[in-house]
């Protein structure tokens, strides 16, 4: 900062107060939000040893959790200040019986604001099979289903639960279903075995048309301690290259996955493959998300222990116009990274506040 002119300094500040009161979730590092992540619960159904606890005893009160029509309200909201896509997420999006309805009202916030929203779903793939039809006519178009492992004992001792079955029966569905979008399969890189079952998961991936993600463990959750021996990307890459012929796709900054396509083979179609480096290689200098909390709290970023609450003053008769204010300030303060916050207290999890 030092060889910076105080004339200089002195218009960038006047820059940054004028675009402060653009309608846009711009931060004081210049990068504006227009992807939104909305958690629609806190609770799972499985208990990834990377993710929650076994017992969780303080999920947050179901009438702390919006309604559809107060989704409705903050996506057209959102939709006013800039954000043109949405991801639901949580906790496990399907254990919310009305999830049709939220995607439908989430959708219909968007259009009140005219504009027309890139709809996708994250979701542990459980119970897919008896909504999927709903939840494309309620406007979803993309959907990310997690799976960390084929083999189902593998599956039972990653997620302390024998629900392999289920995820698969839940791609099945998709597969017959209209969903207009992509599909990807994420994969939560955790240890040796994981990387072994590498070739397995993309093979089935490729084969069902689907793209797949590696997603590089990050240190928040009960494993959080032993991140530093953790696979990294790097390892990811060095099995995808040694199993696959890869050529790199060209993807935009503001992408998170390291992109590319892989050539066909006897055993599958090929296709598109992707490594999310969070750690190794953070996307936060493009970052382009803000986060909704099931309880109504805006997160600036997945690390954030800080937040800003739209709930109570939702609940209190607060105007559009007073939660777009409060929505940009929770905003304007987002870090510059993640990798600068305070480690997370042992509590916290993606499950809480949306992955
Ligand atoms: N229940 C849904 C699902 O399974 O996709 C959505 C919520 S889940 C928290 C979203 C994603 O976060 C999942 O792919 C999960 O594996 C990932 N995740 C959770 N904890 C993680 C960690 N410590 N490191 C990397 N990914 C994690």
């Amino acid at each position: 900062m030092a060889h910076l002119s105080p004339t200089f300094l002195n218009s960038l500040t006047w820059l940054l107060t004028d675009l402060m009161y653009e309608p846009l979730l711009l931060d004081t590092f210049g990068r504006t939000a227009t992807d939104l992540r909305i958690s629609v619960t806190d609770r799972c159904n499985l208990r990834c040893v990377y993710c929650l606890p076994e017992k969780v005893t303080d999920w947050l009160k179901r009438s702390d959790l919006l309604r559809p029509e107060e989704f409705r309200r903050l996506a057209k909201i959102a939709a006013t200040l800039g954000v043109t896509q949405a991801r639901i997420t949580g906790g496990e999006p399907l254990l919310r019986p009305d999830l049709p309805q939220i995607v439908e009202a989430v959708r219909e916030g968007f259009e009140d604001a005219g504009v027309e929203p890139d709809l996708a779903l994250t979701t542990n793939g459980i119970g897919l099979d008896r909504v999927i039809d709903s939840l494309v006519d309620a406007g979803l178009q993309r959907l990310n289903v997690s799976i960390d492992s084929l083999d189902p004992v593998r599956f039972a001792e990653l997620s302390r639960r024998k629900r392999s079955s289920d995820v698969l029966r839940g791609l099945d569905a998709v597969d017959a279903s209209a969903l207009p979008g992509t599909v990807k399969l994420n994969t939560v890189v955790v240890d040796q075995q994981s990387l072994a079952e590498i070739p397995a998961l993309v093979t089935f991936a490729l084969e069902r048309g689907y793209q797949w993600r590696a997603i590089e463990f990050m240190p928040i959750g009960p494993l959080a301690a032993s991140f530093s021996s953790r696979p990294t990307a790097h390892d990811i890459q060095r099995v995808l290259r040694e199993s696959f012929e890869l050529t790199d796709v060209i993807t935009a900054a503001s992408e998170p996955a390291r992109r590319w396509s892989v050539a066909p083979s006897d055993t599958h179609p090929g296709g598109i493959i992707g490594v999310i480096a969070s750690m190794t290689s953070p996307f936060c200098a493009s970052c382009t998300r803000t986060r909704l909390s099931a309880d109504g709290k805006i997160y600036s970023c997945l690390f954030s222990v800080d937040s800003v609450d739209l709930h109570t003053p939702m609940r209190a008769g607060a105007s559009d116009e007073e939660l777009a204010e409060l929505w940009k300030d929770a905003m304007w303060a987002k870090p510059a990274g993640h990798q600068l916050l305070a480690p997370v207290p042992q509590s916290y999890s993606m499950s809480k506040i949306g992955g």
